[in-house]
């Protein structure tokens, strides 16, 4: 490359005539020379287009060597053998650019082709105004003369077309497409400044300036074969999707699409538009031309936006609606199920022991599984049935016009297809008319619960609870919480009794129509109004309750001398955006003179977190507990709540205490405090009489037989 700068430079100083017009010649033959070389060095696997772009490339030169020739010896017929030349490099070159985009980019991108177009227009219009016209219309122009004048533009612009073509379709910028695509710019620019320059001043000699432009051009066409890059040149370029900065490709359309007008200037500036008509079918063209483009573009902008729709609305791994989805379908499924009178019933389904699979088989085995399950279940679902993925390896099934029952048989047919042997669990429940879509869905959680825990690989259904059930007002009984050291009562706890039913089911029919805090509240105001002076009263309230204006309202005011005996009926843990909330009420309880206590503790999976989430004063050992202290499980908790709890300075309860003897063994343990039938019955309130201590220390059972615990 260097010898060819330098002979450049060399060119420099020779005089205008036959001897510059030769080395042109040389020059241009030995870029020609270096570049097959260069080609045959790397010699890439598809060379079709690049040998076709260098034959032109040699036509060239040979045109030039035979212009000069014809001007040593005086031709003057035109067109002379150098334009035959011409038209034949210009057609090899062009198909040699075609074969390379191609290659690169098949036949598809239709924007690369209207870009193309456009700048085409825009420079065929310039073209046009200044060449075409004025050849058109010289009279010294022979018919044949003219269509040779015509065709140079006309190359010249086809040129540029398939190289917009070529550098606007999305393909890696490498060296040697860089170079390839400067060398044409340069060309291009040389042959626009000769046709310049001959229109200006009539004569066809190329100036200094001219020669080393096209120079430039060559020089580079030659260095594009020598860079290791020419042989990604003319191979697919495939999935390289075109993510790259428009900026430049809008420019380069801001030029094609300003040239008529700048042309009308131009063309206007000796005071007379002549050639208006030009700019006037290259205008219109142009615009068309845009509003293809624009078409294409809405087009994608629109299957991009349904494409991302249906991202967003389903789960990348099984195509299955996700939980948002699944949040919508609900909440339209239960207002149509409202309109028609009709039933909605959902199930939740959750794979049993789905980390041992994981575990055993590998996680991608396990996302197959995933998938197939939920290909198998999709099967089974008929129209309006819905299937969502609403959890790692939890899904929730919507199945309108169902009943609990029917729909139970309907998640068997799916329990039976789900391949591998994997089994799952599952909760159903019906949704109530008049209730939240959430609250339905909470009662098949809790179903699933039950699923999981007796046993896993069944379905459970939620209790039904009809509509329009009247909450019952609760009565409330006491009973006494006892200091085991001393065998005083410290405490009474507030049980809520209901006149016909058990207080768990009362309780339960409340979760499920949503209303528990609501009941609850009921309790605890039905509580306040029986305390016993003395001694601290304690009630009972769910986690998820605490933030609720029912409870606050029904712990308005000062709250010294009460306990919160905090309960956990889910198992799904509160979840984190509701947890600050129920952090703010416990603080504000505790504030106003509230003890916290945790009821039923050693029953759950998450037992020490909750201790160190509520932080409680008290913790309530469960009574299962209590019941089997022989049991090294049992023993290993209790240890662990004690040490605990003497390191926080709380105190620890037994539930439960039924005999004398669990009674000495806990005090043996070391639990400060006892309830339980050996240490005093729940008595209704109603039946103590006038609040002192002693009337609620009932060792030998006072609470009424009728009232069922
Ligand atoms: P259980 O019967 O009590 O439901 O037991 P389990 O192991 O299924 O339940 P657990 O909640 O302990 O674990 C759920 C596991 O599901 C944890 C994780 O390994 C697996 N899992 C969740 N999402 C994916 C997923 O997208 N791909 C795979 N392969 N595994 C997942
Ligand atoms: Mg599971
Ligand atoms: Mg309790």
């Amino acid at each position: 490359m260097v010898p060819l700068v330098a002979a450049t430079g060399g060119y420099l100083l020779l005089p205008s005539g036959p001897v510059r017009d030769a080395a042109f010649a040389l020059i241009g033959l030995a870029c020609v020379v270096t570049a097959f070389v260069g080609l045959h060095l790397h010699a890439p696997r598809r060379q079709a287009g690049w040998f076709l772009v260098i034959s032109g490339f040699l036509g060239w030169v040979v045109g030039d060597a035979l212009f000069s020739l014809q001007t040593a010896w005086g031709v003057t017929a035109y067109p002379a053998p150098a334009d035959a030349v011409y038209l034949v490099a210009y057609l090899l070159m062009a198909a040699g650019l075609v074969v390379m985009v191609r290659r690169r980019a098949g036949n598809g991108d239709l924007a690369a082709v209207l870009d193309a177009t456009i700048v085409a227009t825009g420079a065929a219009v310039v073209a046009g105004v200044f060449v075409l016209a004025p050849v058109a219309s010289d009279s010294s122009l022979s018919a044949l003369g003219k269509l040779t004048s015509a065709f140079y533009p006309a190359a010249d612009i086809l040129l540029l077309a398939i190289l917009v073509r070529f550098w606007a379709t999305p393909s890696a910028r490498t060296t040697s497409f860089r170079l390839l695509v400067c060398a044409f710019g340069f060309i291009f620019a040389g042959d626009a400044y000769y046709t310049t320059t001959t229109i200006m001043t009539g004569g066809v000699e190329s100036q200094l300036a001219n020669d080393f432009v096209w120079f430039a051009g060559y020089i580079l066409i030659a260095g594009a074969t020598w860079d290791r890059s020419v042989h990604d040149l003319a191979e697919p370029a495939p999935g390289l999707e075109d993510v790259s900065d428009p900026t430049k490709r809008l420019l380069l359309l801001t030029g094609g699409l300003l040239l008529p007008p700048v042309t009308l200037l131009g063309d206007g500036l000796d005071g007379e538009v002549s050639q208006w008509p030009i700019v006037l079918i290259g205008s219109v063209l142009l615009s068309l031309l845009v509003l293809m483009r624009m078409a294409g573009l809405l087009t994608v902008v629109r299957a991009q936006a349904v494409q991302l729709a249906g991202l967003a609305r389903s789960d990348a791994l099984t195509g299955v609606p996700n939980r948002r989805s699944w949040d919508h379908e609900l909440s339209r499924a239960c207002r149509t199920a409202e309109d028609q009178g009709t039933p909605l019933t959902l199930a939740l389904l959750d794979l049993d022991h789905f980390k041992t699979y994981n575990d055993i088989h590998g996680h991608p085995a396990g996302d197959l599984l995933l998938k197939e399950a939920t290909a198998g279940w999709v099967q089974h679902l008929s129209g309006a049935e819905v299937l969502a993925r609403v959890g790692g390896e939890e899904f929730a099934v919507l199945l309108p016009d169902h009943d609990a029952e029917s729909a139970r048989a309907r998640v068997l047919e799916l329990l039976a297809s789900t391949p591998r042997g994997q089994t799952f669990s599952a909760g159903v429940a019906t949704w109530q008319p008049g209730t939240e879509p959430a609250v339905a869905v909470a009662a098949a959680d809790r179903a699933l619960y039950d699923a999981k825990r007796s046993g896993r690989n069944r379905i459970c259904l939620a209790p039904f609870v009809p509509s329009g059930t009247v909450l019952q007002q609760p009565r409330i009984a006491l009973q006494p919480m006892v200091d085991l050291a001393t065998g005083e009562p410290v405490a009474v706890e507030a049980l809520s009794r209901f006149r016909e039913q058990r207080p768990v089911e009362v309780f339960e029919q409340a979760r499920t129509l949503g209303r528990l805090s609501e009941l609850e509240a009921a309790a605890i105001t039905a509580a306040r109004a029986v305390a016993r002076p003395g001694l601290l009263l304690s009630v009972n309230v769910d986690i998820a309750s605490l933030p609720s204006p029912r409870i606050r309202e029904s712990l308005s005011g000062d709250l010294t001398g009460m306990v919160l005996e905090v309960t956990e009926h889910t198992h799904t843990p509160v979840d984190p955006e509701a947890l600050g909330d129920v952090q703010a009420a416990l603080r504000d309880y505790r504030e106003r003179g509230a003890l916290i206590a945790v009821d039923d503790w050693g029953t759950g999976y998450s037992d020490m977190d909750r201790l160190e989430l509520l932080q409680p004063e008290i913790v309530k050992i469960d009574m299962s507990i209590v019941h089997d202290l022989d049991s090294a499980r049992h023993q290993a908790l209790v240890g662990s709540v004690l040490a605990w709890a003497n390191r926080r300075h709380a105190r620890v309860c037994a539930e439960g205490v039924e005999t004398e003897a669990q009674l000495e063994r806990l005090r043996r343990l070391g639990v400060h405090l006892g309830q339980g039938f050996h240490l005093g019955h729940p008595a209704l309130a109603e039946d103590l009489g006038p609040g002192t201590t002693s009337s609620v220390v009932a060792r030998d059972g006072s609470e009424s037989e009728t009232i069922p615990r």
